[in-house]
């Protein structure tokens, strides 16, 4: 199995494969024509699913490669980290062959339909509903903080399709076309001042029966699948290839791939959260003279520490006799503890230029500022702080569970916010 590639064999596939088809002259469009199919757009699918069937270790030394030399990477957004392999994982064949190739090659992106005014943390009280109508479902419901959504084609949608089941056992899955009467999506504007995310009206929409993902009423367990894939790759700060992040990922095909492998810090919205941006800033300190400061030296090593732990207890995960089973809410925690840091070390390092948001207007990192915005965000989406931590007591730890109704109470017959 390809799963047992070592490190140096991905390493050498890797290499040959970029030095016949990468050429910095390429749209990105034609350059994704290339990788989509390659299987190196997501190596860690399987091979019936456009992958190669790769472990972590090995997925993440082909992105490091790529990164290592400034080849862009695969079209970014929720449509390659989430929906792909959620289909990979409970679609069927068909479904794969249909929705993975336009995710992997960029021509389709995806947002993801679950949370609603009534039903964040407590997902599972969703209420936005799906009734059958001939070889359809009728969809009728309001999302909300849908990331993405003004630019998506497709979402993964979670409905309630029984009501009369319990809250986790009347849900199902769908891939729904943004693109139809009945969808009116509306950009919400953060303290970033961009509108990534969006209040999603759904009005008597509709979805055919063959896009239902893993079975009716069965979308509970898909959905995890979803917020576990959602809750590994953002705690998983490896290193990574130049990406069109920030932007919708079809609007960017036709521009030269030069425009996003020679990007700087900043200019293309939240800067990568890793060691290439410590060691910016790092750089960033020398430079302003302030390397010697023994309070942000130390500041500095901290911050160092945290990402190198987090990256050694991502490695525990790969060996089944290490694995706890909360890796992916550990790496989580941790990933909202390094955008606080970042931005805390960020500030010191550049002073009050950290005020500054984009390289136009600062003279050092206005990186800083973007991640300083945004950093109340990861401790809020893919489950909050206080979640990953009641799921790492509850599942992992065995402590009793949060009082409440008993799980076996129809969802109509819970009591509504
Ligand atoms: C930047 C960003 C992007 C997002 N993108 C998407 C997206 O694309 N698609 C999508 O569907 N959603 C998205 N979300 C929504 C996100 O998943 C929810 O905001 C999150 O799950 C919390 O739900 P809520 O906002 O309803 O807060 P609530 O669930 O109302 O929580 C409010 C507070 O109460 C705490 N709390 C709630 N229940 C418990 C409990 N049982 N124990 C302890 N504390 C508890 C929470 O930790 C939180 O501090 C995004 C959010 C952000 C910030």
């Amino acid at each position: 199995m390809s799963d047992e590639l070592s490190v140096e064999e991905v390493q050498a596939e890797v290499e040959a494969w970029l030095d016949e088809h990468w050429d910095e002259g390429l749209s990105v469009g034609d350059w994704w024509d290339r990788l989509g199919p390659s299987g190196l757009a997501h190596p860690s699918l399987p091979t019936n699913a456009y992958g190669k069937g790769w472990g972590r270790a090995q997925a993440a030394a082909a992105m490091a490669i790529m990164a290592d030399r400034e080849v862009m990477g695969p079209p970014t957004g929720l449509g390659r980290m989430l929906a792909a392999p959620t289909i990979a994982l409970h679609g069927s064949q068909e479904q794969i062959d249909e929705f993975l190739p336009p995710i992997l090659d960029g021509t389709v992106g995806w947002c993801q339909l679950f949370s609603e005014p009534g039903a964040g943390s407590d997902l599972a009280g969703l209420s936005t509903k799906a009734e059958k109508d001939g070889d359809e479902w009728i969809i009728t419901g309001q999302k909300v903080w849908t990331s993405g959504g003004q630019i998506a084609d497709m979402g993964m949608l979670i409905a309630r399709t029984d009501p009369e089941a319990p809250k986790h056992k009347g849900i199902t899955y769908f891939a729904f076309d943004m693109n139809q009467p009945g969808v009116t999506v509306r950009p919400l504007v953060e303290m970033t001042g961009k509108a990534l995310f969006n209040e999603v009206f759904i009005d008597e929409a509709r979805v055919p029966d063959a896009n239902i993902i893993g079975g009716l009423n069965q979308g509970w367990a898909v959905a995890n699948s979803t917020l576990m894939f959602e809750r590994a790759s953002l705690g998983s700060a490896g290193k990574s290839p130049a990406s069109a992040a920030g932007s919708g990922i079809r609007s960017v095909r036709s521009e030269p791939v030069t425009k996003f492998t020679n990007r700087t810090s900043g200019e293309g919205g939240v800067p990568p959260i890793g060691i290439g941006l410590w060691q910016y800033l790092v750089d960033t300190a020398e430079k302003a003279g302030k390397n010697t400061d023994p309070v942000l030296r130390q500041e500095l090593i901290k911050l160092y520490s945290l990402i190198e732990v987090n990256r050694l207890s991502i490695q525990r995960a790969k060996d089944p006799n290490q694995r706890t089973g909360a890796e992916p809410n550990i790496g989580k925690l941790v990933m909202s503890e390094l955008f606080r840091s970042f931005r805390e070390v960020g500030s010191q390092v550049i002073g009050a230029d950290a005020m500054l948001m984009g390289d136009s207007d600062s003279q050092t990192a206005g990186g800083v500022a973007e991640i300083s915005m945004f950093s109340p965000g990861p401790s809020i989406y893919g489950g909050t702080d206080q979640i990953q931590r009641n799921i790492i007591g509850e599942r992992v730890l065995g402590l009793p569970r949060e009082p409440g109704p008993g799980k076996d109470t129809p969802f109509k017959d819970l009591p509504k916010n």
